[in-house]
This record gives C-alpha cells, structure tokens and sequence, in this order.
C-alpha cells in the first residue's frame, strides 16, 4: 500500500480536486486555487474593521471619561 503523499485539494475556483502544491491550478488555470487571495483580502476587511471598532470603543471610553471629568465638578457643586 502506497501514501499518498499529495494531498488533493478542492480548487476555489473550478471545485476540481488538484495537488495541494498545484499553484496555478492544473484544471482552471488560476492563481489563487485554494482562496488564498481571497481569505487574506477578507482577513484584512476583518482586521480593518476591528481596528475601526476598537477606535469607536476608544472614542466612547474618551468620551465617558470627558463625561466623568466635567459631571464631577458638576455634581461637588450639588453636594456642599
Ligand atoms: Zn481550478
């Protein structure tokens, strides 16, 4: 009994099963068989958009603190 040592991948593009070392594709030709390009393109919207959250969660922590710093006095007037 022999290993196989390739492993075959289902091509992204074609849905043909080519070697995991197969770049480009041996059936469709393209460059990114495995979606490779296109996981790193949508891990970057991911990244990006989590960069974007944590700079609104940021903005709403500054936000609470400007909040706390100016109620403060606010409410030191109340109290005496
Ligand atoms: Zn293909």
């Amino acid at each position: 009994m022999t290993a196989q040592r390739i492993r075959l991948i289902k091509c992204h593009v074609c849905g043909k099963p080519i070697a995991s070392d197969a770049n480009p594709c041996t059936e469709c030709g393209t460059k990114d068989p495995f979606g490779w390009v296109a996981e790193k393109e949508n891990l970057e919207r991911v990244k990006s958009k989590a960069l974007l959250t944590s700079v609104q969660i940021t903005g709403f922590l500054f936000f609470i603190f400007l909040l706390i710093k100016f109620w403060e006095p606010l409410l030191n007037k109340f109290s005496h």
